[in-house]
């Protein structure tokens, strides 16, 4: 794999951008625009693919998709540090698929730079009722102010938890020890750990992460 570990796909060197153009799938061009697109229908799945952002200490940072792994490589930002075994082809070149990523100059993440939002909170809690323990899809939860909002309990993340309808019927205007429900843990800040435990969940079939992620 040696030569290609850096994505050197250009046999001179960096890619282009025009090679760029060709890369990025129709979906996110105007149409017309892109005459020579080849990418097939069934490489969109591997687009959507995650891909594990390190760094430039090789500190993981992020997880992103394909797609936008090849942006930030093609915009010189980022190099293929790991790639899969699959590639996608433009009208003249193939193209490896990255797995890990790092960023070539240095970015400073803010310890909880994760903002507080629904989204952001069911990430946290993994889709799952904190208080039955059931897991749902997103469309089926709710967030619940652990101490009610009408008794002073604020919007935080110690205080918002993802929360099935049926329990948040249950519980009502009560806390959860009036309402007679238990949290399954404590809810926390998103912080770094959180956000590493979650890569590990998303990263666990693909043992090229292992190393970064200090398994
Ligand atoms: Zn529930």
């Amino acid at each position: 794999m040696g030569a290609n570990r850096h994505m050197s796909a250009n046999p001179g060197g960096r890619f282009t951008p025009e090679a760029a153009c060709a890369i990025v799938p129709s979906s996110e061009s105007p149409a017309g625009s892109r005459p020579h697109n080849t990418i097939s229908m069934r490489r969109t799945s591997l687009m959507q693919e995650p891909v594990l952002v390190l760094n430039a200490t090789y500190e993981p940072i992020n997880v992103t998709a394909v797609r936008r792994a090849m942006v930030l490589m093609l915009k010189g930002v980022a190099q293929a540090e790991e790639l899969h075994n699959a590639e996608v082809h433009s009208a003249a070149h193939a193209h490896k698929v990255p797995s890990v990523i790092r960023l070539l100059a240095y970015r400073h993440i803010p310890q909880q730079s994760r903002a507080l939002s629904r989204k952001n909170i069911l990430l946290r809690d993994r889709n799952t009722c904190q208080f039955c323990g059931g897991v749902f899809p997103s469309s089926e939860l709710t967030l619940d102010h652990v101490v009610p909002r009408s008794r002073g309990g604020r919007s935080s993340w110690e205080n918002l938890v993802a929360c099935c309808y049926q329990c948040n019927n249950n519980k009502g205007d009560r806390t959860p020890e009036e309402a007679g429900l238990k949290l399954a843990r404590r809810p926390r800040p998103f912080t770094l750990h959180t956000s590493r435990q979650l890569m590990r969940l998303i990263g666990h079939r693909d043992e090229r992460w292992r190393k970064y992620l200090f398994y």
